[in-house]
C-alpha cells in the first residue's frame, strides 16, 4: 500500500476546506471499502481526512414528517432505529441483508451510497477497465458478467451498482444532503449517480471535496407496509443478482400508488418509474405486475451470462408486490 497522510477532521467545514484544495485527498469514514481500495491500489491517495468522528450520527425526525439520518451512521444502527423500522420497513430490510455484521457496525450512511462497484475486473488492476483507467476497454464485455447491470448499462461499462440501502431509499424519493466550498445543496438520490455513458469513471454527480452530510427521508404514510427481497447466491453474505424495493397502497383492489426500485440489475440504483407509471390506477394482480415489469426491463440489454435477470427481477417484483397486495386485504 501506497504510503498517506491521515487527518481526523473535528468539524466538516474544515474536512471540506481541506480535500477541496488537495486534488490528491480523499474523505474515509467506514473504510469497508476504501481500504480493501487502498490495498489493492485501485486508489492511490496522497491524503485521508477520517470524517468518522463528526457530529453526524444523528437520525432525527423533521419538522413536518419524515427522517434526516446523519451520514456518518453505521448501517447497523440505522437498521435497528425505532423510526426505521416503522416507518420505512424496506430500508431496515435493506440494511439487513447487505454485507455482514461486521460490516454493518462499521460502514456509514455516507459510504454506503459511495460504494463503488463489485465487477472483478475493476478490482484486478491487471485487467482493462474503464472505470479505473479512463479509455483502457473492459474487459467485462468479453468476459464473466453474471453479476453485471442489464439497465443503464452502455458499450464502455456494465457494471452493477452494489448497494442494498441505496436501493431501498431511491424506492423512498431520499435526497442526499452535500456539503461543498460554497455552502450545502440537496440532491435527489436517484440522479445521484451517474449513468456510466462513455464516462464510467465519473459515478456521481458529487464535485471533489463535497462532503455528504446526511440523508433526508419524505413522509410517505404507504412507506410502512414496504418490503425489500434480495436474490442472491448464498443465504448471507453476497452481493445481489436481483432485489426488489417497494411500497404500495391499494384500496378496493386498485394500485392507489407504488414505489419500486430495482438492485443487482442497474448501473445505478434504479427506480422503475416505467412499471410504477403502469401500475397506478391498474388492478393489484400477478398479472397486472408481471406486466409492469416487463414494460421496465423493455429497455434491458443483458448479456448471455446474466439473461436469467430478466425472468428473475420479473418473478421478484411479482412476488414482493403480491406479498405487499396480500397484506393489504389482510
Ligand atoms: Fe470496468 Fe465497468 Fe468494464 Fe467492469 S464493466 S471492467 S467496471 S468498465
Amino acid at each position: 500500500m501506497k504510503p498517506f497522510a491521515y487527518d481526523r477532521a473535528t468539524d466538516a467545514d474544515g474536512a471540506v476546506a481541506t480535500v477541496t484544495a488537495d486534488p490528491d485527498a480523499m474523505f474515509v469514514a467506514g473504510g469497508t471499502n476504501l481500504v480493501d481500495h487502498l490495498k489493492l491500489g485501485l486508489v492511490t491517495p496522497e491524503h485521508l481526512v477520517d470524517v468518522s468522528r463528526l457530529p453526524l450520527d444523528q437520525v432525527t425526525e423533521r419538522e413536518g414528517g419524515g427522517l434526516r439520518i446523519g451520514a456518518t451512521v453505521r448501517n447497523a444502527d440505522l437498521a435497528a432505529h425505532p423510526l426505521v423500522r416503522q416507518l420505512y420497513p424496506v430500508l431496515s430490510h435493506a440494511l439487513l441483508a447487505g454485507a455482514s455484521g461486521q460490516l454493518r457496525n462499521v460502514a456509514t450512511t455516507g459510504g454506503n451510497l459511495l460504494q463503488r462497484t463489485r465487477c472483478a475486473y475493476f478490482q484486478d488492476v491487471t485487467a482493462a477497465c474503464n472505470k479505473r483507467d479512463p479509455g483502457s476497454g473492459c474487459a467485462a464485455l468479453s468476459g464473466w458478467t453474471r453479476y453485471h447491470a442489464i439497465l443503464g448499462t452502455s458499450s464502455d461499462c456494465l457494471a452493477a451498482h452494489p448497494s442494498d440501502m441505496a436501493v431501498a431509499m431511491v424506492a423512498l424519493d431520499a435526497e442526499v444532503v452535500v456539503l461543498g466550498p460554497d455552502g450545502e445543496r440537496r440532491v435527489a438520490l436517484e440522479h445521484f449517480h451517474r449513468l456510466p455513458g462513455d464516462r464510467p469513471d465519473l459515478e456521481t454527480v458529487l464535485e471533489h471535496g463535497e462532503l455528504i452530510t446526511a440523508v433526508e427521508i419524505p413522509p410517505l404514510a404507504m412507506a410502512r407496509r414496504s418490503a425489500y427481497r434480495k436474490v442472491r447466491d448464498r443465504a448471507s453474505y453476497a452481493f445481489a443478482l436481483v432485489s426488489v424495493a417497494a411500497a404500495l397502497d391499494v384500496q378496493d383492489g386498485v394500485v392507489r400508488d407504488v414505489r419500486l426500485a430495482l438492485g443487482g440489475v442497474g448501473t445505478r440504483p434504479w427506480r422503475a418509474r416505467v412499471a410504477e407509471e403502469a401500475l397506478v390506477g391498474g388492478p393489484a394482480t400477478e398479472a397486472a405486475f408481471a406486466e409492469a415489469a416487463r414494460a421496465e426491463l423493455a429497455a434491458a440489454s443483458p448479456t448471455d451470462d446474466n439473461a436469467f435477470k430478466i425472468p428473475m427481477t420479473r418473478s421478484t417484483v411479482v412476488a414482493v408486490l403480491s406479498g405487499l397486495a396480500g397484506e393489504e386485504t389482510r
